[in-house]
């Protein structure tokens, strides 16, 4: 997943990728560890604006990924959409040492490149891990399970939300509170 500065004709370029799973080993490493678990084909509209060299993008995403509920634990599938934008900008490099001078890149969210490609593999996983929900849950109306027993309580009840939640005034209403 490259693209070549010279492949920008005519400062314009509209590209779709469909990509796999595969292409991206930080999300083979999620899944693997049981976190969220992206589905194939991961599907990219990539817009690339050439001026000199720089390189803006406008950038959008589609693809099918399970997440795990949070209350209720189940496995689920959900749908993310996204746009984002990003600038590519060369390197640059030190005239007396020809060392890559450190811009604070990552702080301006520029995207470096060398040798006239771009690189897209890194920027797009991380577009990706940043559209996967921090606190998923499978419908706004889940249930959860259920603190005491640890049932689901979208699929079965249990007895334990039926005690009284605090019985500590009824301790207090026997006690004789002295009026001063
Ligand atoms: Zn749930
Ligand atoms: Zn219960």
């Amino acid at each position: 997943m490259r693209l070549k500065l010279e492949d920008i004709k005519g400062g314009e370029l509209e590209q779709e990728y469909s990509c796999s799973l595969t292409d991206f080993p930080d999300l083979v490493a999620i899944a693997d560890d049981g976190g969220p678990k992206f589905t194939d084909p991961l599907l990219f509209q990539l817009r690339f604006q050439r001026s000199g060299q720089f390189v803006e993008t406008d950038g959008h995403f589609c693809s099918i990924v399970e997440l795990k509920c949070g209350r209720c634990l189940q496995n689920f599938i959900q749908t993310l959409d996204e746009s984002f934008v990003l600038t590519f900008v060369p390197q640059i490099k030190d005239n007396d040492t020809e060392e890559e001078v450190e811009l604070e890149t990552v702080e301006l969210g520029l995207i470096t490149y060398g040798d006239d490609v771009l690189e897209l593999q890194e920027p797009l996983q991380e577009q990706l891990l940043m559209a996967v929900p921090i606190s998923p849950v499978c419908k706004a109306s889940c249930r959860g399970l259920c603190p005491e027993c640890g049932i689901d309580l979208n699929l079965e009840k249990c007895d334990c939300t039926r005690k009284p939640f605090n019985n500590k005034f009824n301790v207090l209403a026997n006690v004789d509170f002295k009026k001063s």
